[in-house]
């Protein structure tokens, strides 16, 4: 048996009882009502009236009708998200306009949407709706709006004030991801103007899973912050004694032995982080619950990570079938965006898969790395509720006395060569003194302007920062500036029809399904379309075949091809081609040449290159870090001179992850003076 090696002993008594810090003036009663037996549904207007924030309502919305900013802070699942927007609703408080909440997450929108018109008995897309990239189900009726802050920054760029809305409620902002953290700034630009300017004003609430809200409130002009207690109940915590290697393996082990020992009704939740991890753990956790001993419960596996279409996404929020216990293998997003009920343990590996930058190296890597304490305790409050819960934490205490108390905002820790377009295109008069609640360092806001220099989508006149057109025709597309350049330059090269599959290729999660257990298969299978030219080239061939074969599901299956990514390829690659119709670009297809399409992705991926060292090594042109190609990419076996990737993902040694070959000729052409400068500096 694959588990076993992890009993109870491998963990530390629990250490202490966990209940979440009580905050300073709660108007909730803890705990006042009870949810119903989770099997046995209960109507979904007695579900609203249970939620912690129902005997608050009144208080609610006697102080939002007031203020002009706020910030709310409660529990995951108290009903802030789903409930507030309706009691704003309800008591016509922003009727004269819409009422928007932003997400995060794209699933979050979508799977809060369909809730809240669920609870308002109305179709998705009348009263309430969503908007997410690449997907509208909005309508004039819509008067309660969900989308992602990257939408709404969006619509920002049209229109500043943001005028169609009356409330923006910024959720989840404890996330502090950079949409939202350059969406605090701009919407407290747009409330301040349309005051000035004596038009409909705008309220807007920040709304949060966890206590840290000083920052906040201080930014919004001291906006007073409205706790909610939720209802949670006592959670035991539980470290490991010692220190685990294989993470996997220990969550895998702890999983089996809840499964042997606790009642099937108690469900189990575990933080992952990404997900190829997810699914493959899926896949082992349902072959070993196969085979199970007599007189064990059966055990319903579902895998959650952001790109899980929202149909799938919304399984989890169901019962498993009689007897059946469920696990959940989530990634982070379970963390705060989306509440399951029935969890009683809670089983957290400590680890994220999240972005890391150096400024000084200019390198964006992302990375496997270990939680903040802030995290720790997100995550071990899903344990608790409904009723008391375990956690176990598959570390050691001191291990966890060693993580960062909060989480560094992604602001601060990524490259910010897209946000400085947005803000330029936003028309913010000065990008290098934005008014960011946390302010990026100097360093990496200049490196992220030089960036846009490179690419041309700037000029720079004295000490201003100016728009060029190309920079105003990149800023249209929902996209990474270097792949908006990559698209804009493909008419030059005669094969947009063939760019766009590849950047819509790249801009979801892997469409290749590695399962590791058929290798052989997949080998067998993947060989057709592997191209030695690597990996961009390799995955339009799949694509290719994808469509001329109609698109068949089978066919994804048989190719071990992942059939709900490449479908999604399918929508974002004809939301790219409209963006270029309506900007009149010639869309050509370069058929099988496939030099011009190498050759438009070094024009537009340049910064991104490596090149091989005598000693058989690569490093990167941009920084002369050293690097790998990973072992998924078609190219691992072969030493091409010069290549373009994608990306670096930071595991055991830092790799490219999907490569192209090209000619060092072509990168020259592309940026002359940046590669006199660096082979000067790699000379030093
Ligand atoms: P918060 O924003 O405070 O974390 P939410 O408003 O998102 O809380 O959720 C409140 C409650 O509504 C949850 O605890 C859950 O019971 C229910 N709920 C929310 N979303 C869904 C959903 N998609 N399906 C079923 N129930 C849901
Ligand atoms: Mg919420």
């Amino acid at each position: 048996m694959v588990y076993g090696t992890m009993s109870q002993d491998s963990y530390l008594p629990p250490a202490k009882k966990f209940k979440p810090g009580t905050p300073q003036s709660s108007y909730i009663r803890k705990g006042a009502m009870q949810l119903g037996p989770r099997k046995h549904p209960v109507p979904i207007e007695q579900q609203r009236r249970n939620l912690p924030i129902y005997q608050a309502r009144a208080q609610i919305i006697g102080q939002l009708r007031q203020l002009d900013s706020a910030i709310v802070i409660g529990e995951t699942g108290s009903g802030k998200t789903t409930q507030i927007p309706q009691y704003l609703y309800e008591a016509s408080i922003g009727r004269q306009g819409v009422i928007a909440i932003t997400q995060p997450r794209r699933v979050a929108a979508i799977s809060l949407a369909s809730r809240v018109s669920e609870e308002r008995k109305a179709e998705l897309g009348k009263l309430v709706g969503y908007t997410v990239r690449f997907e509208d189900v909005t309508s004039e009726e819509t008067k309660v709006k969900f989308l992602t802050d990257g939408m709404l920054l969006r619509e920002a760029i049209g229109d500043p004030l943001l005028r169609r809305y009356s409330v923006i409620i910024l959720d989840e902002a404890h996330e502090r991801t950079v949409h939202t953290d350059v969406l605090f700034g701009v919407v407290k630009m747009a409330q301040k103007k349309r005051k000035e300017l004596g038009k409909l004003p705008l309220k807007v609430i920040i709304m949060s899973a966890t206590m840290d809200v000083d920052l906040f409130s201080e930014y919004f002009n001291g906006a007073p912050v409205l706790y909610l207690e939720g209802r949670q109940h006592p959670i035991q915590i539980f470290y490991t004694k010692q220190s685990q290697s294989d993470y996997l393996q220990a969550a895998l082990v702890t999983v089996f032995q809840i499964h042997q020992e606790a009642p099937s009704s108690h469900d189990i939740l575990v933080f992952l982080t990404g997900q190829e991890e997810i699914e493959a753990m899926t896949k082992t956790c349902r072959d070993i619950a196969k085979h199970l001993p007599d007189g064990c419960s059966q055990m319903t596996v579902m895998p959650l990570y952001a790109s899980l279409p929202h149909s799938q996404q919304f399984r989890v929020f169901q019962n498993a079938p009689k007897d059946h216990r469920k696990v959940i293998l989530s990634t982070n997003i379970a963390e705060t965006s989306i509440t399951i009920t029935g969890i009683k343990y809670v089983v957290d590996t400590g680890m994220v898969k999240a972005k890391k930058y150096n400024p000084d190296s200019g390198l964006e890597v992302l990375a496997v790395q270990k939680i903040s304490k802030a995290q720790a305790w997100q995550r071990t409050g899903r344990a608790g509720r409904e009723d008391s819960g375990i956690c176990y934490r598959l570390y050691t205490e001191d291990e966890f006395e060693k993580f960062e108390k909060m989480t560094i905002p992604e602001i601060q820790r990524c490259n910010l060569a897209s946000v400085m377009l947005q803000l330029l295109v936003l028309r913010v008069p000065n990008v290098f003194t934005f008014d960011f609640m946390s302010k990026p360092s100097p360093d990496s806001i200049r490196a992220a302007v030089d960036q846009l220099d490179l690419l041309g989508a700037i000029e720079r006149r004295e000490d201003q920062v100016i728009l060029t057109p190309l920079g105003r025709k990149m800023a249209s597309f929902p996209l990474e500036p270097r792949f908006s350049k990559t698209i804009l330059l493909s008419p030059k090269f005669h094969c947009t029809e063939e760019i766009l599959t590849i950047v819509a290729l790249l801009s979801v999660d892997s469409v290749l399904h590695n399962p590791p257990a058929k290798r052989d298969e997949v080998q067998a299978a993947r060989k057709k379309f592997i191209s030695s030219e690597g990996d961009h080239i390799t995955l339009l061939n799949v694509y290719r075949a994808f469509k001329s074969l109609g698109k068949n599901k089978e066919w994804c299956r048989e190719n071990f091809i992942n059939g709900r990514n490449m479908m999604l390829v399918s929508e974002v690659r004809s939301q790219l081609r409209d963006i270029c119709i309506k900007m009149s670009m010639p869309i050509e297809s370069s058929r099988t040449d496939t030099r011009n399409i190498r050759q438009c992705l070094a024009h537009g991926l340049f910064m991104n290159a490596a090149e091989l060292q005598p000693d058989g090594t690569y490093t990167t042109v941009e920084t002369h870090q050293p690097v790998a190609i990973h072992p998924s990419s078609v190219l691992f076996h072969c030493k091409p001179a010069c290549v373009i990737y994608n990306e670096l993902l930071h595991t055991s040694k830092c790799y490219m992850r999907d490569l192209c070959v090209v000619d060092a000729d072509w990168l020259f052409e592309a940026a002359p003076e940046y590669f006199r400068r660096k082979l000067k500096s790699s000379k030093n």
